[in-house]
């Protein structure tokens, strides 16, 4: 407890640091985690070696682009005995697992210093974002995963979880009776909740604040949600590997990237968001623990926002909230791509509906299924289509239609689902 006491204070004050003083320290862990990757981990020894670079070469943080990069599969290739730090013990770790929606899910390993730093940048982001030491946290619909699993181990604050294998009106009625101050939940979560209860947070609790994770939370949502309760919302970026990236601070403006504790780059990506372009997640933690990652991409779709100083008051620099991963984009036939957020944008806007699914058949056809709020609506299926043409920019195919209900698949509502082969190349 006071060993992470002291882990806390001291990524606390690291939050104040200046340019040259948080560069200079992300130049020192990034020459410790390389040498200490190519030293003890055999997968990075045969990487960097195939690679002819040296670990003294790398020298700071501009230096990790020679590095090459690895994706999941080349981690789940390797095998966990490649990639765990020589001399660690698998059975003195936590095994917590991605959730596999792309891809089969990897097995991850965290030693106690991995959770001691994990603990504190979540304290440090929740601090930052306003919670207060006597604060009920409730997380809603944690799955039963190994999120839920580290989650439990994440203790230090008094904090409920409600479980998704609940009925949502069972879930409802957790809330009513926990009263949050602070509520962290994925917008998916909480939409059905809202569904449930004619779309009025305020009717169930009333918390303080709203801390989102896991999918794009979209604007006209968090505006809704603003309008009912007096409440803040934030979002918050990470993954099951390498935990939080980022964070939303009270200022509002971007997240800003976790930058003692990790290297984030955003290589150029041929996706496109309201005409802005995107980079892909790679990141590089930088306190490597039981299973160092160099350059890893995460592969989810963002921006920077600014380098500028915060009117928080921090420096660590800012991204736009990720929209998505590089497979969940749109490929039209003259070669645009998109990232398939920007469907919600377009139809969020319609109140009459209460779920959508957007459905790519080939390159120049779409499917636009719609579940309107309430059985006699009638959603205005032309002026839709338009929207949605005119938000794709090119003649293609656009069939909407009206159905009873879209099925959920797993913990996350997929708004967009593509069918043309080879779409996540
Ligand atoms: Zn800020």
């Amino acid at each position: 407890m006071m060993r992470e006491a002291v882990a806390l204070a001291r990524r606390w004050t690291s939050l104040s640091l200046d340019p040259a003083g948080l560069r200079a320290l992300r130049d020192k862990k990034v020459r410790r985690a390389v040498r200490a990757a190519y030293a003890g981990v055999p997968y990075y020894r045969e990487l960097l070696d195939g690679a002819g670079v040296s670990p003294e070469s790398i020298q700071g943080v501009d230096d990790l682009e020679r590095i090459p990069i690895t994706s999941r599969a080349d981690l789940a290739a390797a095998g966990h005995a490649r990639l765990l730090r020589v001399g660690t013990d698998p059975k003195d770790c936590l095994r917590v697992h991605t959730s596999g929606s792309s891809g089969e899910p990897l097995g991850v390993y965290l030693d106690r210093a991995d959770l001691a730093l994990r603990r504190a940048l979540h304290f440090r982001s929740l601090l930052v974002a306003g919670f207060r030491r006597h604060d009920r946290l409730v997380h809603l619909g944690q799955t039963s995963n190994s999120a839920a699993t580290l989650a439990h181990r994440l203790g230090l604050w008094p904090r409920d979880y409600i479980s998704p294998l609940l009925t949502v009106r069972e879930q409802v009625e957790q809330l009513r009776a926990l009263q949050p101050d602070v509520l962290w939940s994925s917008p998916t979560r909480l939409r059905a909740v809202l569904e449930e209860t004619s779309d009025r947070l305020s009717r169930i609790c009333r918390p303080r604040l709203l801390i989102t994770s896991g999918e794009r939370l979209d604007e006209a949502f968090a505006d809704g949600l603003r309008a009912d309760g007096a409440l803040d919302v934030f979002n918050f970026y990470g993954s099951v590997e390498v935990g939080r990236v980022a964070w939303e601070c009270r200022a509002h403006a971007g997240l800003h990237v976790n930058a003692d504790v990790v290297h984030l780059e955003l290589l150029p990506s041929e996706a496109t968001d309201a005409g802005r372009p995107l980079g892909e997640t790679v990141v590089t933690p930088l306190e490597p623990g039981a299973m160092p990652l160099l350059r890893y991409r995460l592969g989810d779709l963002s921006a920077w926002e600014s380098r500028e100083r915060c009117a928080c008051g921090s420096w660590f620099p800012r991204i736009r909230p990720p929209v998505g991963r590089r497979t969940e984009v749109a490929r039209l036939p003259s070669g645009a791509v998109f990232a398939a957020s920007g469907f919600q944008n377009v139809l969020r806007g319609y109140d009459s509906l209460r779920r959508f699914r957007v459905v790519q058949l080939e390159r120049g056809r779409f499917e636009v299924l719609l579940v309107p709020r309430r059985p006699d609506a009638r959603p205005p299926l032309g002026e839709i289509e338009k929207s949605i043409a005119d938000f794709l920019g090119e003649p293609v195919r656009i069939e909407v239609r009206v159905v009873a209900e879209i099925t959920s698949r797993g913990a996350k509502y997929t708004d967009f689902e593509s069918r043309v082969s080879g779409a996540a190349a």
